[in-house]
This record gives structure tokens, sequence and C-alpha cells, in this order.
């Protein structure tokens, strides 16, 4: 139908740490949406343009397989299924749109508060549990580091005092977390921000008009807030 060709459709998580900041420059750029956040699929009141509401790790995927035009997701998320998708012979261009001012934080190695750190090869043989495996096994690989991975989608920052990792590889923003786990952060892998990612393809000149424009107010808006 011809909704494909002229709504711009964009994938945000559906709730979580990007959520706020993402509806609130949507609302800061003049993009009414209404709020009902149980619904997968949200319409813009006063634009051409429709939002999909999911998972943050569903987001990458989305626009690589060219479901959606546009994407709001962490550099963390986009880097780690990128690599996923590669091992699993997925088709995985994209073009970076936007770099966006929020969702600022670093993928850190941590150990336990007591343990003496000289570097990533005191991690040798070790079990490491994250939510990353390709971002940590890159890093890994560079330092000469052989090591096994504890793949785990939440609580990581508990699995050391559990006895199911040595250590573990996690998202790390003030340190307030780790800090009440019993462990300290020992070194930054990737630092990552939200961006903006769209399907890498022509849109149709309309979608193409309504999407210069977009990016125009969400630069205005992000400029205003320096
Ligand atoms: P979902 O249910 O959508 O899968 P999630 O639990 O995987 O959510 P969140 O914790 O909401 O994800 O984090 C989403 C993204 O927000 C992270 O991937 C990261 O890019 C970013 N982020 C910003 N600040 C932080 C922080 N302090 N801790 C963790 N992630 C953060
Ligand atoms: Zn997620």
């Amino acid at each position: 139908n011809g909704s494909e060709k002229k709504r711009l459709r964009i994938a945000i998580q559906k709730s979580g740490r990007l959520t706020d900041e993402t509806l609130k420059l949507f609302k800061d750029s003049g993009i009414k949406i209404s709020s009902n956040r149980d619904h997968l699929l949200a319409h813009a009141e006063n634009l051409p343009i429709d939002i999909l509401r999911v998972r943050d790790d569903d987001i990458p995927g989305l626009v690589m397989d060219h479901v959606v035009d546009w994407g709001i997701v962490g550099q963390n998320v986009l880097e780690e299924t990128t690599m996923q998708r590669d091992l699993d012979g997925m088709y995985t261009g994209f073009n970076e749109v936007l770099k966006l001012n929020f969702g600022d934080c670093r993928l850190s190695v941590a150990v336990p508060m007591e343990e003496e750190w000289h570097g990533l090869s005191d991690l040798e043989g070790k079990k490491i549990a994250t939510t990353y495996p390709h971002l940590l096994r890159r890093v890994m690989k560079n330092a000469g580091v052989n090591f096994r991975s504890v793949l785990l989608t939440g609580s990581v920052e508990v699995a050391p005092r559990a006895g199911l990792a040595d250590a573990i590889c996690d998202l790390v923003c003030t340190g307030a977390t780790l800090q009440s786990n019993g462990l300290k952060e020992v070194e930054t892998i990737y630092t990552s921000k939200a961006v903006l990612i769209g399907r890498d393809q022509p849109l149709f000149p309309e979608k193409q008009a309504i999407a210069d424009m977009i990016i125009e107010r969400f630069k205005g808006v992000m400029s205003a807030v320096e």
C-alpha cells in the first residue's frame, strides 16, 4: 500500500534508558505521538511518521532488514548486533544519520574490589559474564588473552558474587551499581552514545523530504541545549 512510500517509520526503545530522552527529542521537535505505551505502533498526529516501540536489541536488525526507515539505539547494541549478524551471514548495512546527545555510557571490565589489577592479562583463562560477548572477544583477542564468556542478558553485576564468573564486562554510567555489588571498574573497552541510524537504501522522495526536515529539527533541538 501507499503508506510505505509516504510515512517515515521509526523504531524506538519501548521502555528503558533511551525511551524518555527519545520521546523528549520527538516532542521538542514538534512530533506529537499518542502516549499509549502499550501499543507496538503509534502514529504521529501531525506528521507522516509512524513509531514502532520495541526492545532496543531488535532495533539494528529492523533497520538492516529494511523493515523500518530509522531507528534510535545505543552504539553498543548496534556494534554487538552487527558482529552477531556478520557471524550469522545476515545483512549488516545501515547509515549513521545523526549522533544524539543522550545515552552516554561505557562498556567496562570490572572485578571484585579486593582483587589486584595489572591489566587484561590478569583474566587469562578466567570466566567473564557479559551481555556483549562479541565486543568483549574483539578486545580480548587484540590483547592476546584467552577467556571464557558467560552470557547473561541481565543481572550481570551479581555473577561474581554468585560464583558464576570471575569478572564482568557490563555497561557503566556512574559506577554506583558496580560499587554496590563489591566490584571495581578496571578497564573501559567501548564508549557509547545513542545514535539515529537509517536503512542504507534511498527513501522515496516524499519520505526523504520529511526525513530531511526532521534531521534539521533534531539538530536544532540538540544545539539549543548545548
Ligand atoms: P530492553 O528491554 O529494550 O532490551 P535493556 O534493559 O536492554 O532494554 P536499557 O538498560 O534500557 O536496555 O539500556 C538501553 C541502552 O541505554 C543501553 O544499551 C545503552 O546504550 C544506554 N545506556 C545509557 N545509560 C546507561 C546506563 N547507565 N546503564 C546501562 N545502559 C545505559
Ligand atoms: Zn536490550
